[in-house]
């Protein structure tokens, strides 16, 4: 049987970040199931890798649920550490996002692997069964386990259910975060629009961001980001019940203005422009290609001229325009970008990434119950934890 000080399991953001963290004096093994390292790191940021997020640290913290949790991991492994792992440049794009200059994230790969020189890398090495006394696939004995084996979703990439059950350690609910929404109605006639800066809303919860009409529904920033507040509050686990889940959500089309504003803006305008038409009317407040589809939900011609509109009409196309509703038959499952839920961050120390329960056993990455909006925050939290964890398993 093969012994190792360390072993590594899952070769993504959150394993590499693991593995460089850790002294070369140390014998560490990095085991991942597919033939190559960083799959989906290789897909992030439409293959630009938003490797992460440069808000001041506090202003970061506040952007995640689990803040408490991550405070300590991004406090000892910031984004100048990591930034100090590459010789390559970055550039800040709007919302503080980061990418490799070069546009590429396979530079991003390329440079973490060149850390990696003193790791016995196995590739398409799956580990199926871990006994207690840390004896993997029946082959490997260490002393230290770090498990990065992300979350439930782009399974291409590597990711399922099975990676949680490696250990007993306890989970939470699985959901899908970061995920476009498929629309009951079909919106082929209108898809490819994007509709900027409105304000998407489910329940109290409010968005804003655009939002890209697709063949089969939703999508956008800000609908991938309303997505993963509207999966926390629905009551699912994709382990035990992957039930299509129907709901309806608001937008704002015209977030700019307030309900008041907007019935005395029509109101003046109106009695002012009573020839023009609805539709060329329209062109001041909605993206072009939409307004015709607006305009039949509404039931108005398009034609119609404001003189001609009576006031049950005006009212209607006021409110629909502060809440257009969409009704949603689901997610789009297979482009969820996060998982919600994991291991349960209460059997986990924040300091060590070490978990309460069985010593010597670490958790890093998307595996554990944290998630953030998109934006480069799920890399900052896999590069973050990955080092803390990487550094708390040669420490001790
Ligand atoms: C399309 C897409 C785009 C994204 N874009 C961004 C972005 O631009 N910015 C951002 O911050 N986040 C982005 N994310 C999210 C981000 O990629 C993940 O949060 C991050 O990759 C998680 O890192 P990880 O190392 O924890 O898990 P993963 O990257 O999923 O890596 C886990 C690895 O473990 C391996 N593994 C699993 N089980 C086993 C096993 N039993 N034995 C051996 N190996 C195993 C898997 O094969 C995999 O390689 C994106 C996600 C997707 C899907």
């Amino acid at each position: 049987m093969k012994k190792y000080d360390i072993a590594i399991i899952g070769g993504g953001p959150s394993g590499i970040a693991s593995a460089i963290a850790i002294p070369d004096d140390l014998n560490v093994v990095l085991l991942e199931k597919n033939p190559s390292l960083g799959k989906k790191l290789l897909l992030t940021g439409g293959g630009r890798c938003n490797i992460t997020n440069n808000k001041p640290l506090k202003e970061l913290l506040n952007s995640f649920y689990q803040k408490n949790f991550l405070k300590h991991s991004f406090y000892t492994f910031s984004n100048d550490d990591l930034f100090s792992y590459f010789d390559i440049d970055f550039i800040e794009e709007d919302d503080n996002r980061i990418f490799p200059k070069s546009g590429k994230s396979h530079d991003v790969l390329d440079n973490l692997k060149k850390h990696l020189k003193n790791i016995d890398v196995k590739l398409n090495y799956e580990v199926k069964e871990i006994k207690d006394n840390f004896i993997i696939n029946n082959e490997i004995k260490v002393s230290k386990l770090i498990i990065a084996t992300g979350g439930v979703t782009y399974p291409q990439t590597g990711c399922g259910p099975q990676n949680y059950f490696l250990t007993t350690q306890p989970l939470t609910k699985i959901k899908y975060g970061l995920v476009p929404l498929i629309t009951s109605e079909n919106l082929s006639e209108i898809a490819g629009i994007t509709l900027y800066n409105v304000v998407s809303t489910y329940n109290k919860v409010k968005i804003k961001g655009n939002v890209l009409i697709s063949h089969v529904g939703l999508t956008g920033p800000g609908i991938i980001n309303l997505s993963s507040e509207i999966s926390r509050n629905l009551d699912y686990d994709i382990l035990k019940d992957d039930k299509d889940l129907k709901f309806t959500i608001s937008i704002d089309l015209c977030p700019e203005y307030s309900l008041e504003d907007l019935k005395n803006k029509f109101t003046n305008d109106f009695q002012l422009k009573g020839k023009t038409q609805i539709n060329n009317y329209l062109k001041q407040l909605l993206t072009n290609n939409f307004i015709e589809f607006f305009l039949n939900k509404v039931k108005i011609p398009k034609n119609m001229q404001l003189s001609k509109i009576n006031k049950k009409s005006k009212n209607r196309l006021i409110e629909s325009l502060k809440h257009f509703n969409f009704k949603i038959a689901g997610f789009n499952k297979d482009l969820s970008k996060v998982t919600i839920g994991g291991i349960d961050l209460k059997y986990v120390n924040s300091k060590t990434m070490e978990s309460k329960i069985t010593p010597n056993l670490y958790f890093a990455g998307e595996v554990l119950d944290v998630d953030g909006p998109t934006g480069g925050y799920n890399l900052k939290i896999a590069f973050s934890t990955g080092f803390l964890a990487g550094l708390s398993a040669s420490e001790k």
